[in-house]
């Protein structure tokens, strides 16, 4: 019975999806616009700091990879980049453990927010879209960020009494990719799987709708690409709908600190106080929507004797971050890096907060400018992709009466 939206444990009953196909059109529009509202086209990231795991001399050489900054001045004072680094500064030995990438102790990501360097982008103008990075580099990448999920090394390493986050920074191996899914394996394991080959979905999602045809010059839906990459294989479409449960839980969860974030968009660009008064509306929208649909029970996960496996998910997420500086696209860079946020910060407000630590009054500071404005774009990507979804459903009939 998918009348009442399910709370059950994470992975289960298709009705989570069901419920979601029933508010997409809704939710989609209504994000669309909240993205487009300066506080949440603009975005601070680095896109310029070198992988730190190998040589990365495979820049993708297409202008469509290339992306511009915004001109600071026409940032609120608030969010650049001097004031933003006044707030909570990591310790010293942080600093120097992983020069220009930080994190506080419940972050899943490191914040591009808190190191020096680093750039406004106005992600409307930048959006995903078919760029032509591809072969073997794109695959390393993606056979990296697969062989996170080599989960219980951290237990052997507690047994073990070698245990330490830092010491736990990825050990990549590049051999040939190859496509395992985690079944019969524990839940943690299997969630982090579904997460990381839904965002690859929903990415793989955008390049076939948003993409070149090379010989024509001409952007549009490419049915083709879309079938190969996505709908031949079921899982990976369940997996788009699994993210978006969970960045609706999310956001469910953070409603009331989200509805009071001091979001201070004014400045002499715009109409300050009713711009202000038009997003906060919307994110309220947005909140109203999650609440009804982002249903199931996260505390079932990290339970009893895998409560240890969350220390290492939240290393695997950091991990994933830092991989992301080995991506040779910048625009591809970026989306992974704005996705990548939005994600971790949807399992900061699952596994980290609790109800007292999520007042904002008295906890202003729990979640960077970069996080709210990462999880509502990522979610925005997200049911732009079921948005996508149907469309390609569409295309397939014509094609299908066609022949
Ligand atoms: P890939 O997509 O590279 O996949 C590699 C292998 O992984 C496949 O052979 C398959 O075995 C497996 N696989 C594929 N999909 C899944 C899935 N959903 N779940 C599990 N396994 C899977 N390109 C763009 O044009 N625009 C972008 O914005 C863009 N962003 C990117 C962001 C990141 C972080 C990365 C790593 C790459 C990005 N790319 C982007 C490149 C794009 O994702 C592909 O890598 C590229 O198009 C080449 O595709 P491919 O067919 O070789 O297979």
């Amino acid at each position: 019975d998918c009348r009442q939206p399910p709370l059950g444990p994470i992975e289960t009953t298709l009705c989570n999806y069901e419920t979601v196909e029933s508010v997409n059109d809704e939710l989609f529009e209504t994000l669309h616009q909240l993205v487009e509202t300066p506080f949440f086209r603009y975005y601070k990231v680095d896109l310029y700091r070198d992988c730190p795991f190998w040589e990365d001399d495979d820049k993708c050489a297409s202008r469509d990879c290339v992306i511009r900054a915004v001109d600071e001045s026409k940032i609120p004072a608030k969010w650049r980049s001097s004031t933003l680094s006044k707030v909570e500064e990591p310790s010293l030995e942080l600093k120097n453990s992983l020069p220009g990438c930080y994190y506080r102790d419940s972050d899943y990501c490191y914040q591009d927010d808190l190191s020096e360097g680093g750039e406004f982008i106005d992600l409307i103008e930048n959006p995903e879209r078919f760029t032509g990075y591809s072969g073997a580099p794109a695959r390393s990448i993606w056979k990296a960020i697969y062989e996170e999920n080599c989960f219980g090394q951290l237990k052997e390493a507690i047994q073990a009494e070698t245990y330490s986050p830092l010491a736990m920074n990825p050990l990549l191996k590049l051999s040939p990719p190859e496509e395992r899914e985690p079944e019969g394996e524990c839940l943690e394991k299997r969630v982090y799987y579904k997460i990381i080959s839904g965002l690859h979905a929903s990415i793989s999602t955008h390049l076939c709708y948003e993409h070149l045809n090379r010989e024509t010059g001409e952007w549009g839906p490419n049915l083709e690409c879309f079938i190969e990459r996505v709908a031949s294989r079921p899982e990976r479409l369940q997996y788009i709908y699994f993210n978006t449960v969970i960045l609706l839980r999310a956001i469910a969860r953070l409603g009331p600190y989200l509805n009071a974030y001091d979001i201070c968009s004014s400045n002499e660009h715009n109409d300050g106080h009713a711009q202000e008064l038009l997003t906060k509306n919307q994110i309220r929208s947005v909140i109203s929507i999650a609440d009804r649909v982002g249903k199931f029970d996260e505390s079932i996960l990290f339970r009893g004797e895998n409560a240890v496996l969350k220390e290492e998910f939240k290393q695997h997420f950091r991990n994933v971050s830092s991989i992301m500086d080995c991506v040779g696209c910048s625009r591809c860079r970026l989306w992974g890096k704005v996705q990548i946020g939005g994600l971790a910060t949807a399992m900061k407000a699952l596994f980290e907060l609790d109800e007292k630590t999520l007042d904002y009054k008295s906890n202003p500071l729990l979640l960077q400018r970069s996080e709210v404005v990462a999880l509502f774009n990522t979610a925005h990507r997200f049911t732009e992709s079921l948005h996508y979804v149907d469309e390609f459903r569409r295309l397939w009939a014509i094609a299908e009466n066609r022949e």
